[in-house]
């Protein structure tokens, strides 16, 4: 009687909680870049008009209106 098997590699042992862990200190995600903006100091992503006074390279691009400046 032939078997017809397949023999593929068995890993000896389980891999162990501190091995897997060990491993995994890698996998983590990288903080963003942050710069300030220049005109009101929020934080904001490089290359990116401010979300906060919609200024790019010293320019209003957005035109947010402030709740003050509507008052
Ligand atoms: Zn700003």
């Amino acid at each position: 009687m032939k078997l017809n098997l397949q023999l593929f590699a068995v890993p000896f042992r389980r891999t162990s909680k501190t091995k897997k862990r060990m491993r995994r200190t890698h996998l983590k995600k990288e903080a963003g870049e942050f710069l300030t903006c220049p005109k009101c100091g929020a934080a904001i992503r490089p290359h990116r008009a401010c979300a906060k006074c919609g200024y790019y390279k010293n320019e209003d691009v957005l035109h947010i209106k402030k709740a003050e400046e509507e008052k």
